[in-house]
Formats: C-alpha cells, sequence, structure tokens
C-alpha cells in the first residue's frame, strides 16, 4: 500500500493533514493578503476587540492589527521551527551516523559529549546558549536546533550501529567502496526513514521552543511578531484584554496539535514493520469458511487431511494454495511430501494447526483430523492445548525460529513448561535429556549456549528436541535439512528415523529433493499447483513413477555412479495458484498432454496402495481405478 494512502486511512493523520496544509498556505500567501503592515502602530485604537470595525480580530496594546500580525507571526514561528528542525536533524544524524558506523572510540568520544549536552536541561541549555549569543531570532534558531541534536544523535546512531554490522555493509567493503560511499550508499538510504519520522514528530516540539524563547524576550525582537513574542507582549493584558493572548495562543495549539497527529501518522506509514503487516496483526488461529458439511474421519491414521482447501483472500484475488488435499499418516509412519517451490507444501502443513497467517488465509473447505477429531475450526483453545504436545512442527531455519537472545537451554524449559507443570530443575532435567536424545555433544554445556554459537545442524538439532519437548505423536517437519549441508543432512535424517522407530512418531516430511525422500519416507505424495498428482509407497514410487511431474522431478536428480547423464530440468514454471488452468495443471508443462487433459476435473483415482491424477500415466498401475 503506498505511503499516502496508509496514511489517508489513519483519521487523525489525516485531520492533522488538511489543518497543517491549511496553515502552511495562509503563512505562504500571507504577502500577497491585503493585510495592514503588521509594525504599524496606531495607539489611538489599542486594545479593540475581535470583530472591530477594520480589525477581524482587534488590535493589542499598541493599536497592531492582530490579524495580520498573527499571520505574519505563523510565517515566522513555521520557519524558524522547520528550519531549526532541519539543522538538528541533519547535523544530530551526520553525528550519529559516523559515531555508530565508525564504533570504538570515535563513538565513545562523540556520544559522551552529546550525553553532556542531553544533561542540560534543554531549556536552560538554550538559554544559555541565547545568553552567549545575545536575543534574537537566528540566535533563538541556533540554540533550538543545537538542543536537538543530541535527540537526533542518539537515535540515528542506534540505527546505525544496527546497520553498520549487517553482511551488505561488508559486501559493499569487499567490492571496495571506501567509508564516504559507504556512509551515503549504504548506510544513508537505511537511516532516512528514522529522520523524517523524528523530524516530524519533533518540529512541533520546536515550533513552541521557539515560541518559549521569543516569550522570554530572547527570540523576535520588537516590533517584529513571532507567535512566541506576540504572547509575551500580551502577557501584561491577560486580564483585560485576553483576546491579546488568545489569538496566538490558540494558532500555537493548533499548529502543535496538527503536526504531532501528522507526525504519529507518518511515522506509522512510514515505518517498513508497521507497513508490511504487523498493524493487522494475525489472527490467533486460521479464519475458517466451510460452506459443505466436514467430511467424516476415516481409516486408522492418527493425523489425517480430507480434502483440504486452504486459500489466500487478497482483495478481490483469491490464491487457491491447497485445493483440495487428502492425506493420512500412521503411527511409526513417515510421509513424504515432495513438489516444486511454491506448490503448496508449506501452506498444507501449517493448515494442519491453524497456523497459516489470517488475513489473507482461509481455510474453505475439508478438514483435518488427529485420531478422529477434526482441529479445522476446532476452538482456539484446543487447537493451542494441541499445538507442541500431540502435533509439533520443526522448520527450515532453526536461527530463525530459536530466539537469538536466550540460552537453548532456556528455550527448551520454556517449550516444556508451556505444557508440563514442571519445577525448573526438572524442566532443565528434561532439557538436558532431550539434548541428548538428539544426540548434541556435550549437551551439559551447551544448554547454556545461544543459538549463534551453534552450528547449523546442532541449531537444527535444538529445533529437533524442541519439536520432542512434549512427546508429541505427530511431527511435521517442513524441509527441515534444507539448509544444512549433505553430511549434516544424513545425520538429521537418520537421527529422525530412528526417533520414529524409538517413540513410534508420526512424521510428516516435507522436501523437495527425492533423495531425502528415498532415505526416510515409507510413502511419498508429490504434489502441484496445491493438489496431490500422485502418491504411493516409496520404492514403488521411485522405480516406477506413473505421472510424468513425478518422473521428470526423479529424472532432476543427480545420481552416483551413473556416469555422465544430462539432467533435465522441468521447463516452464509452475502456475500462478490464483490462475491455475483447467484440467490437468502441469499440462502446459507436459511433453505427453492431449487435449482431454486440459478441461474438465481429473480424479485422484486408487490403483491398490497407489494413488494418481493422470489420464495417459507413464505407466500403467496395478488395481482398478
Ligand atoms: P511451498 O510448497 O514451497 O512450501 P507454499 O506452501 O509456501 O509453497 O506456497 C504455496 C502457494 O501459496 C504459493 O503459490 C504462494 O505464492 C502462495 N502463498 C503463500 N503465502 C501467501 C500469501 N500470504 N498471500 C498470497 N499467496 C500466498
Ligand atoms: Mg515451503
Amino acid at each position: 500500500m503506498s505511503t499516502l494512502a496508509l496514511l489517508a486511512r489513519n483519521r487523525l493523520a489525516l485531520a492533522g493533514l488538511i489543518v497543517m496544509g491549511l496553515v502552511v498556505l495562509l503563512a505562504l500567501v500571507t504577502p500577497l493578503l491585503p493585510l495592514p503592515d503588521p509594525d504599524v502602530t496606531d495607539t489611538g485604537n489599542r486594545f479593540l476587540p475581535p470583530f472591530s470595525e477594520g480589525a477581524l480580530l482587534g488590535t493589542d496594546h499598541l493599536g497592531r492589527d492582530q490579524l495580520s500580525r498573527l499571520l505574519w507571526g505563523t510565517r515566522l514561528s513555521l520557519a524558524v521551527g522547520f528550519a531549526a528542525a532541519t539543522i538538528a536533524a541533519v547535523l544530530g544524524a551526520a553525528v550519529g551516523i559516523i559515531a555508530g558506523y565508525y564504533g570504538g572510540r570515535v563513538d565513545n568520544l562523540i556520544m559522551r559529549g552529546v550525553d553532556m549536552l542531553m544533561a542540560f536541561p534543554y531549556i536552560l541549555l538554550a538559554l544559555a546558549i541565547v545568553a552567549a549569543l545575545g536575543p534574537g531570532l537566528l540566535n533563538a534558531l541556533i540554540a533550538v536546533a543545537a538542543v536537538n541534536i543530541p535527540f537526533f544523535a542518539r537515535n540515528i546512531r542506534g540505527i546505525t550501529v544496527g546497520i553498520a554490522n549487517r553482511e551488505f555493509i561488508d559486501a559493499a567493503r569487499l567490492a571496495g567502496m571506501n567509508d564516504a560511499r559507504i556512509i551515503l550508499s549504504e548506510v544513508l538510504p537505511n537511516v532516512i526513514p528514522v529522520i523524517v519520522i523524528a523530524m516530524s514528530t519533533t518540529v512541533g516540539w520546536m515550533i513552541l521552543e521557539t515560541a518559549g524563547l521569543s516569550f522570554l524576550g530572547l527570540g523576535s525582537q520588537p516590533p517584529q511578531a513571532d507567535l512566541g513574542s506576540m504572547l509575551g507582549e500580551a502577557r501584561a493584558a491577560l486580564i483585560t484584554s485576553p483576546h491579546t493572548s488568545v489569538v496566538p495562543g490558540a494558532m500555537i495549539l493548533i499548529i502543535v496539535m496538527a503536526i504531532n497527529l501528522l507526525g504519529d501518522g507518518v511515522r506509522d506509514a512510514l515505518d517498513p514493520r508497521l507497513r508490511s503487516g504487523a498493524l493487522t496483526r494475525p489472527m490467533a488461529a486460521t479464519l475458517v469458511r466451510r460452506e459443505d458439511p466436514a467430511p467424516e474421519p476415516q481409516g486408522d491414521d492418527v493425523l489425517s487431511l480430507c480434502d483440504l482447501q486452504t486459500q489466500f483472500h487478497v482483495k478481490h484475488r483469491v490464491y487457491r494454495a491447497v485445493g483440495g488435499v487428502s492425506l493420512g499418516v500412521k503411527p511409526g509412519e513417515c510421509l513424504g511430501i515432495i513438489g516444486e517451490s511454491g506448490s503448496g507444501k508449506s501452506v498444507t502443513a501449517l493448515s494442519v494447526m491453524g497456523l497459516v497467517a489470517s488475513p489473507p488465509g482461509v481455510i474453505t473447505g475439508g478438514a483435518v483430523h488427529y485420531k478422529g477429531e477434526d482441529l479445522v475450526g476446532a476452538p482456539y483453545g484446543r487447537l493451542r492445548d494441541l499445538r507442541g504436545r500431540e502435533v509439533a512442527y520443526i522448520f527450515q531455519d532453526p536461527l530463525a525460529t530459536l530466539h537469538p537472545l536466550y540460552k537453548v537451554g532456556d528455550q527448551l524449559v520454556e517449550a516444556i513448561r508451556v505444557h508440563h507443570a514442571l519445577s525448573d530443575s526438572e524442566a532443565r532435567a528434561r532439557a538436558l535429556g532431550l539434548l541428548r536424545d538428539v544426540r548434541i555433544p556435550n549437551a551439559e554445556s551447551r544448554l547454556d549456549s545461544f543459538p549463534h554459537e551453534l552450528s547449523g545442524g546442532m541449531r537444527q538439532r535444538v529445533g529437533i528436541a524442541m519439536a520432542l519437548a512434549n512427546d508429541p505423536e505427530v511431527i511435521i517437519a517442513d524441509e527441515p535439512t534444507t539448509a544444512l549441508d549433505v553430511t549434516v543432512q544424513a545425520q538429521i535424517l537418520s537421527l529422525l528415523d530412528t526417533l520414529r522407530r524409538e517413540k513410534g512418531l508420526a512424521i510428516v516430511f516435507i522436501t523437495h529433493d527425492f533423495g531425502v525422500v528415498a532415505q526416510l519416507c515409507d510413502r511419498v505424495a508429490v504434489m502441484y499447483a496445491g493438489r496431490i498428482v500422485e502418491e504411493g509407497p516409496t520404492r514403488a514410487l521411485l522405480e516406477a513413477p506413473a505421472h510424468p511431474y513425478t518422473r521428470r522431478l526423479i529424472a532432476c536428480v543427480p545420481e552416483l555412479g551413473e556416469g555422465k547423464r544430462r539432467l533435465h530440468a522441468i521447463p516452464g514454471l509452475p502456475p500462478a495458484v490464483n490462475d491455475l488452468p483447467s484440467g490437468c495443471a502441469f499440462a502446459p508443462r507436459c511433453d505427453k498432454a492431449q487435449p482431454a487433459c486440459r478441461q474438465g476435473e481429473i480424479a485422484l483415482d486408487a490403483y491398490g496402495p497407489r494413488r494418481l491424477r493422470c489420464l495417459y500415466p507413464e505407466t500403467e498401475l496395478e488395481g482398478t481405478a
């Protein structure tokens, strides 16, 4: 969504924008308006009340036209406020970036100086600066800007420190860029949003500070009007002619309110984290909108999906990520789900426990039976009770799923204590047992390691230990070895295999790699564009793939000892799930496709232990359809 559209959605910010726009417009056109000279005194007409002849807002103690003074004063106050904010932002950001980027002694020196400035009450500091430079609007501007530099410097330094050690800065350095270029082209674009945000929230404050100095007689000098000096001069007549104070006072109130509302809105709209959907918090469980009644549970599978359909509703578009998937897994069995990236494997897995983010995710049909209980549409409390305790997940990147700031032992203890009322020491003992179960060397000392101190393989072992923490019946592993190298992958696979044999775990193993499937899975289901196209016992399916898509997926796997062989990539790309072709979704990429493949629904037929969704299979399957 565009920044402006986001801003417009925020009513208060929009109101602030409109009011501020009007004030700025008025300030800009002031010289063109038919106003009397703001500085001409007319002592005969002192303290005229508002709405008098020739003086809409009355006159002040010297008979000067209040309206004219107000508009000219607003113009001046705005200019000084914005100028001070810009100066403070530029200098403060420069100081902050330099301190944050170079770090070490430079950082220490600069930031201690900034700390010293911040140790003074800001108005005292501003007073001291004006006292040293002498009164006058320009000096007030300098004072206000100087007082606000530390605020920007601190903010920007914090952001820069976070950026300065990131990989893209290292990459820029390796590319031979010098510091100045890195700061300008790599660091600055990342901090500019923060600078703008800090500015938008402080301009109002600076206008107030300038007005404060003028009020004390240290800013604009008579006869020149700014909002602060108008207030200051009106002070003596506060009781007898209140309008002289109310007029500039109300204007200050309006300006500062409008700027602050607008600033808050700008911050919300510019913050990339808020923008990427943090403002629309996902619901605790995936939204369920089932038209048809839920199918009944069948068979003795511990977990079975029945015609599951999960979609993403983004504005008017509907993405059919999972278009009717039926699968089952028995205790002690390992079911592989294989398919190209984007074929809907993860969404299927996440739908089981209602973990697909809503909005935009919606489960629109089918059922997920866990031991006969339908989890689709189960109350959130029930899902939470089952999550992790009965059905646990292992994800691809353990570095992203482990909290970076807690020791792995504490994270394991937390996972255990969510479902079990154990004392700290009992839970810790259990965590230790888990780390031993997943064969982490020196488990005892590893409990006190942080995630970044472990290797990728060890981290994934911790991920598996966490999944095992509550003795689940089913583990859903979503590409758990994709981020690991082949030797570590083999260790993790054999670990999972042992665990399921020892504990009778049912495993749903998602991957895009047939080699992995062959090592671990009893059965495998091949997914394409959100549907299962073929399923069967691993051996049979690998030896005689029936669906052209399966055959070509297998042909993509290099084999050792097979001599030189051309690897056949599948031409074309999987279809977009918001615009699926009718008939077989693979037909556009299939070299055996016939006209019949492109129309009507093609059923997933059962042939003995195998299932196939294809009209012209590679091999004839035994058994009746
Ligand atoms: P994979 O098989 O690689 O795990 P996914 O299950 O993650 O694939 O994704 C399946 C499909 O759902 C993809 O086509 C993806 O573009 C789509 N999808 C996933 N999340 C969203 C979302 N938030 N909005 C729209 N489409 C999505
Ligand atoms: Mg995935």
